[in-house]
Order: structure tokens, then sequence, then C-alpha cells
């Protein structure tokens, strides 16, 4: 394998649920992938033992399957660079902190929890510029830059706890490319000591973060915005090892906010506005809450993909719908944003819409079913299918279907009030009636038959058609709402209709 491949990988910590943003991440590294002819890699950064949460690996696993993001090296598909999981690399890098000491680039610091607490108070009254553990104020700890080395090895040999932290250059004007942003330029003196491992014996994200690409040979780092910051020092750590020349190329992805576009999208925003932020249902495994999630929510995964797709990113034409194929086809990273991306809660739901009426009634029906049975009705496929058809282009989801056709299973028994007021005037029951008797005199109960009955009976009587025929819809549905009413009466069948008639007129007052 040349250094020239292309191979990109999605590194989540499994601190908790999958965020979108981070799903959105998984895809463009995904779409990059993909219409490159590269590799997508799931890497799991779990080596902060604090943070780590039960279940989440798994949930991130099940959220890109059920999104239709294929892995090609992972932990469950394994690869050349096994082990996948950090954690299960844990012996690997301890050697690279080492090498790092030995060139310098790195230090131990012993300082406790307390001492490091009165420094940041110390400098915070003293206002200095960088109150962090930095080339500034690291001589007035307790390091091995400040230590004798005898001084060192006595406390390694005694076992006292330390952590090895990065020898951040003094003053250095540095400068880092993002494809993105394009150069980023940074003073070191505003940076600081970053700890690379730590007393427990794990690397921290900054160390096995860079090792790990290095050793996975990965070409490009698309990520969020959010690791923009570590960029500097991550360059800082390619040039310690001697890897500029296999340092991955950066793509540092555009915030996803709030819809108002007023800061960053949380949980917090949308459990308020009542939309999801994360692709499956989550159960806190501490706490038993549950967060809703898109695929539980009703949504599509090819609308799901579509949605986040266009979160940061667009085709520069005008096109909206693509599939998984035509995104990798058509993704490059030159057409993602600098500037935040706002969540749109309505157009995602058009989305759906879209992917809902591109549905064939067979598949949609399968879908519904569950749905009708769970409101005990147990109805025949194809009338399900049929149901699908009429109603399909009124809702957004497939659950909001009953809402669009319970009269079709059950007789209403509230009727719209406001259609009563307007249409259900004093001669409106007997001429129902007569309408009920005409229609039970209807050898061929069909819609085109039913439509031409009412319309020669109403006509000759000189009866308001309008009229009757919103009352004989209030009958059937309950509303003034619903597809093309003599439609309705056929799939109910004769007895049914005349049935509703006369419920209507008997309760309506
Ligand atoms: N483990 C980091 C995260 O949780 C990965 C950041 C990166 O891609 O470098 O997002």
């Amino acid at each position: 394998m040349t250094d020239q491949k292309i191979r990109v990988r999605f590194a989540p910590s499994p601190t908790g649920p999958l965020h979108i943003g981070g799903v959105r991440t998984a895809l463009y590294n995904y779409f990059f992938a993909k219409k490159l002819g590269g590799r997508f890699i799931l890497r799991i950064e779990d080596t902060d033992q604090t943070r780590f949460v039960p279940g989440a690996e798994r949930y991130i696993m099940d959220s890109l399957k059920w999104s239709g993001i294929t892995i090609d090296e992972g932990i469950e598909q394994g690869g050349e660079f096994a082990p996948y999981r950090q954690s299960d690399r844990k012996h690997l890098y301890r050697k690279y902190a080492d090498e790092l000491i030995a060139k310098g680039n790195a230090y131990y610091a012993f300082d406790t929890p307390e001492e490091l607490e009165a420094m940041r108070k110390q400098l915070e009254t003293e206002k200095a510029p960088n109150t962090s553990y930095c080339p500034a104020n690291r001589g007035s700890m307790k390091n091995s830059l400040t230590l004798s080395k005898s001084e060192v090895e006595e406390k390694l040999k005694a076992g006292n706890p330390y952590v090895i932290r990065f020898n951040m250059p003094a003053n250095e004007e540095l400068l880092a490319t993002d494809l993105i942003r394009g150069e980023v330029h940074v003073n070191t003196s505003t940076l600081d000591d970053k700890v690379l491992f730590k007393s427990d014996g794990m690397p921290t994200y900054h160390l096995a973060n860079v090792v790990d690409d290095y050793l996975m040979k990965i070409s490009h780092v698309i990520r969020g915005e959010e690791w923009l910051p570590s960029l500097p020092l991550h360059v800082l750590l390619y040039r310690s090892f001697g890897w500029e020349n296999a340092m991955p190329q950066f793509a540092h992805l555009p915030l996803l906010l709030k819809p108002d576009g007023k800061g960053k999208l949380s949980k917090r925003d949308a459990d308020k506005l009542g939309f999801p932020v994360f692709p499956l249902q989550w159960t806190d495994p501490a706490t038993g809450e549950i967060s809703s999630g898109y695929k539980e929510s009703g949504y599509f995964p090819e609308a799901f993909i579509n949605i986040l797709a266009f979160l940061g990113w667009n085709p520069g034409t005008e096109q909206e719908l693509f599939s998984m194929e035509q995104l990798s086809e058509a993704f490059s990273i030159d057409h993602i944003h600098k500037a935040g991306a706002r969540f749109d809660f309505e157009k995602a739901k058009w989305f759906n819409h879209q992917y809902l009426i591109k549905k064939t009634d067979k598949e949609l029906a399968e879908i519904f079913l569950p749905f009708l049975l769970e409101k005990g009705v147990n109805a025949d496929p194809s009338k399900v299918e049929f149901i699908c058809s009429l109603v399909k282009e009124r809702v957004n989801f497939v659950k909001e279907m009953w809402e669009q056709a319970s009269f079709f299973f059950i007789a209403p028994d509230v009727y719209d009030a406001e259609v009563i007021k307007k249409r259900w005037k004093p001669e409106v029951p007997a001429i129902l009636k007569e309408v009920s008797e005409l229609l039970s005199t209807l050898e061929e109960f069909s819609a085109e038959s039913i439509h031409n009955a009412l319309h020669h009976f109403l006509e000759s009587r000189q009866y308001n058609f309008g009229q009757i025929m919103n009352c004989l819809r209030l009958a059937m549905v309950g509303t003034s709402k619903g597809p093309d009413l003599p439609v309705i009466m056929e799939f109910l069948g004769k007895e049914e209709v005349i049935s509703r008639i006369s419920k209507a007129v008997n309760s309506i007052e």
C-alpha cells in the first residue's frame, strides 16, 4: 500500500449516543472515501476511561449501519491495522511517549491536582496572559524540565504518580493548513503543554489519535470544527516524531447550529423544539432517560442521510434529492461551507415526505400494518396498500397515516363542530335519509356509480350539492377532510355507508 491511498477514519469516543453532527462527520468521510475509491475506517477512541458509557460503542455501530454507512475496516470488520479500538491498543502508545521524551519533545510532570489548582489560581490573580501549564508557567512546576535528573529518577523509582506532557515550543509562528479554512496561523505562546500520557497508563486523545492516524496510514482527517484548536498540537506531534511526510491533510467541518443560528445544536434545544438529535433512540444506562431517535420518529434512512448531507455542503446545483451513491459521486470538500449549518426541522420533514411518496404502496403498507395492529385493526394488506395510495401525499411520516385514514376502519364518534355549524342545516337529515335509500338500491357499489347516482339525484331534486356532499363526508369521515368521497364510500361498502349515515343522522343535533 502506498501512502497516497485514500484512507479516512471516523474516530468517535463512546461517551454517549452519537449526535447527528457525528453522523454527518462519518457521512462526509464515507462520501470522500467512496468518491475516490478509498477506505472508510471506524476507530473507537476510548482512552478516557472516566467518560466511558456502556452501550455507546454498540450504538455508534448500529447508527452507522442504519444510516447505510458501510465500514471497510473496524472492530467488527477487522483489517490490516487491527485492533481498531484504542483500549485494545493500549500497549502500543507508551513507546511513542518515551520516544518524545528521549527527543526532548515531551517531559514528565509530577504535580499533584492541588498544586495544579494553586498554579491556576495564582496565575488568575496575577492576570497572566496564559494561565495554563505552558512554556511561560512550567518553570515553577514539578517536572523533568525543572527537577534534576536524579530527582526525576528518584520520583519515578518511588512510583510517584506522573503524566507526560508535550514540550510546546515557547514562541513560534506555526502554520497549519486546513482544506476548508485555508491557512491557520497560530503562535505557540497561546498553546499549552498538553498531557499526552496519563497516570493511569493510558494515552490521551492527542497522542493516541496522532499515533493511530500515522500507523493506520490515514490520508485525510475530516472531523468537526471543535477539533480545530487541536490542529497545531497535532501538526507539532507529527513534526516531533519526524512523520511530516506522512501527515494527513485536515478538513474541519462547520458546526451544526440551532434553527435560529444562535449556537450549537444541543439535545436540550432539540427537545424543546420537538425533534431528535440522535439517529436512534437512546436509553441512558445511568438514569434510564430515553432520548428520541430519527429512526423511531419515522424517518427513512435515505431521507436522514440526505438531510445531513446538506448540513454544511451543497452540490452547487439545484438538485436536492440524492441517493447515497449520488451523494458519494457529487461530494467534494471544495463545496463544504465554512460557516455553521443551521438545522431546519421543516426541511427535514420535507425530505422525509419526498422519500415517502417515492415508496411503493406495498412498501408503505408493510410499514403501516404494524401501526394498524397497534390500533386493533387487522386489515387486508391489499386494502391497506390502497389506503396508502390515497393518503401518502398528505403525510410526512407513515405513522401520520393513521390520522388521515382511521375512518376507513372505524366509524367516526365525533363530528367536526365547525362543519356542523356551517353545513348541517335542519333539512339535511331528511335528505341524507333519501340518499341512504338511493344508495341501498345501487347494484354496483363502485366509486363511479356512487358518484353518478349522487350527482343525478341531488341535481334532479335541486338540492345544494356542496352542502349535502359535505354532510355526507362528515358522516363518513367525521371532518371535512379526506380523499375523494365516492372512493371512500366504495372502500367502506354499502352496508357500512348506510350505517354511518344513520349514525350521523341520529347523533348530530
Ligand atoms: N475521538 C474524537 C471524537 O470523539 C475524534 C476527533 C478526531 O476525529 O480527531 O470526536
